[in-house]
């Protein structure tokens, strides 16, 4: 950043000082991206969660092993990295963000998760769990595409957001259990080329059973990817359904 540019933007923040986009209370610098209040209320994953689909254990300082499903079955995605749990200002904003059209947050949700992403080697393609388009046209926004353009820009990665098409509108997921999510997405999701080996990092906003990323996943491994790591701003246990 030159000093000119940030002169101005200290400047700027003088007159309108920025807020906390979860409470609205005013920010101390512009670069952070919630309140302390609110930050102090965002709780990282435990040291104990499964170390594919990052499932919080019971014990939070139990070491890191596979849970039971993925030891069951391997999911068809390698890792998920999540910036935190699903709850407090990280719900919070979160919800403002996908429901209320907030999509100022972008930038400091995105720039959570990119603190959680273990290093890349910049060859990999960045992507967003697609919206089916009836769905697209009544939000205006797919809310996890505005976080992959956000990262892909800060990473210097490639998008691609037309590689995965959602072609089943199916009914939402909220209140199904794991295997009725499933079911539900059969054949929800597919790929509109086929790929050559490469490594795709799939953003989604939150990640609850794994069902949607699990199914992108698939699809994606069944045109010829190589493997796909899961970005997700929260995660969450899998009895908060
Ligand atoms: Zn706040
Ligand atoms: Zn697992």
């Amino acid at each position: 950043m030159s000093g000119v540019y940030r002169q101005l933007s200290a400047l700027f923040d003088l007159f309108f000082p920025p807020a906390c986009p979860v409470c609205l209370s005013s920010l101390s610098s512009s670069a952070d991206p919630f309140c302390s209040a609110c930050s102090a209320t965002i709780v990282p994953l435990p040291t104990g969660r499964c170390s594919c689909c990052a499932l919080p254990f019971p014990n939070a300082n139990s070491s890191r092993h596979l849970c039971v499903d993925c030891c069951r079955q391997a999911p068809s995605f390698s890792a998920v990295f999540a910036a935190g749990l699903y709850e407090g200002a990280l719900k919070n904003a979160l919800h403002r963000f996908k429901y209320s059209a907030i999509v100022d947050l972008d930038r400091p949700l995105a720039g959570l998760l990119q603190n959680a992403l273990p290093p890349l080697s910049g060859n990999e393609i960045i992507l967003p769990v697609p919206l089916h388009p009836r769905r697209l046209r009544r939000r205006s926004y797919n809310q996890s595409l505005l976080l992959a353009r956000v990262l892909a820009h800060n990473l210097q990665i490639e998008l691609d957001s037309s590689i995965l098409e959602r072609v089943v509108d199916s009914l939402s997921q909220q209140g199904l259990g794991a295997q009725q999510r499933a079911s539900n997405l059969r054949g929800a999701f597919q790929c509109t080329r086929r790929l050559d080996g490469e490594t795709f990092l799939l953003i989604d906003d939150v990640m609850t059973t794994g069902a949607t990323v699990a199914v992108c996943s698939q699809a994606l491994l069944d045109a010829g990817a190589g493997q796909v790591l899961v970005g997700a701003v929260a995660r969450a246990p899998r009895h908060q359904l």
